[in-house]
């Protein structure tokens, strides 16, 4: 079945935001402060696998931090006229790399498109984000494919896994920022894609069926910014 995402209302966004930063960084933080304690009265308490546990909890803490900063952040993007295609192949050994310690692949199927004003930086966290989530869907073997293509007056980006799709009732929460169904997942990638889009004026949708989920972001192509 084929759902388009409602748009995120940006007023609700923050106030959500505010509550879910805290709480998700305030996790670590206790986590942190607890096994320093321990420490303190006695070094060798402290063990590597606490001091492992403390390096991902800060990890995580500054994932969220700087994925809330993408979403939250105001300044206009710095659009210059770029081929997306381009992009793609800039990122790719990124998403290829990661795909590969997994045993997945990576296809590329990028057609001759115009090029398009877009902000560099938030179309690598856009392509990424997407590209990690689909990897991240599928079992050894999976095939990520990263499709361009012009349809009329779009240019056409799509990022296709061949995971097990997404649940009806997870398809109404997606995009909104913290919601994650994995143990180490932050439930701000999706919701800062919105957000990217939604500043290049790109519309997003989501198909999903048991054979999998395709991420669809439709950009204008037009000669102004
Ligand atoms: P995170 O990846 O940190 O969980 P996201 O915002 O990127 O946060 O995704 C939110 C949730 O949406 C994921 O936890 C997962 O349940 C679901 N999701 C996103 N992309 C896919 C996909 N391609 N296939 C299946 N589920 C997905
Ligand atoms: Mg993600």
């Amino acid at each position: 079945f084929e759902k388009e995402m409602a748009r995120l209302d940006q007023l609700n966004l923050v106030g959500e935001m505010a509550a879910g930063i805290a709480h998700e960084i305030r996790n670590p933080m206790t986590t942190v402060h607890g096994f320093l304690q321990i420490g303190k009265s006695n070094p060798s308490n402290l063990s590597l696998e606490h001091m492992d546990l403390m390096i991902d909890e800060l990890d995580r803490a500054n994932k969220i931090i700087k994925e809330f900063l993408t979403l939250a952040k105001n300044k206009t993007s710095d659009k210059r006229r770029h081929s997306l295609n381009r992009i793609i192949e800039i990122i790719y050994p990124l998403i290829n790399a990661e795909a590969l310690l997994t045993g997945k692949k990576v296809n590329l199927q990028l057609e001759d498109c115009p090029e398009l004003y877009l902000d560099e930086k938030e179309i690598r966290q856009l392509l990424l984000n997407l590209a990690l989530n689909g990897l991240e869907a599928m079992e050894a073997e999976g095939i990520l494919t990263i499709r361009t293509f012009c349809k009329e007056k779009h240019l056409v980006l799509e990022i296709i896994d061949s995971g097990n799709g997404i649940d009806e009732e997870i398809l109404k929460k997606l995009g909104t920022p913290f919601f994650t169904t994995k143990d180490n997942g932050t439930g701000l990638g999706l919701a800062v894609c919105y957000r990217i889009a939604e500043r290049h004026m790109a519309r997003m949708n989501v198909q999903t069926s048991e054979k999998g989920t395709k991420f669809s972001v439709y950009f204008e192509i037009s000669e102004g910014k």
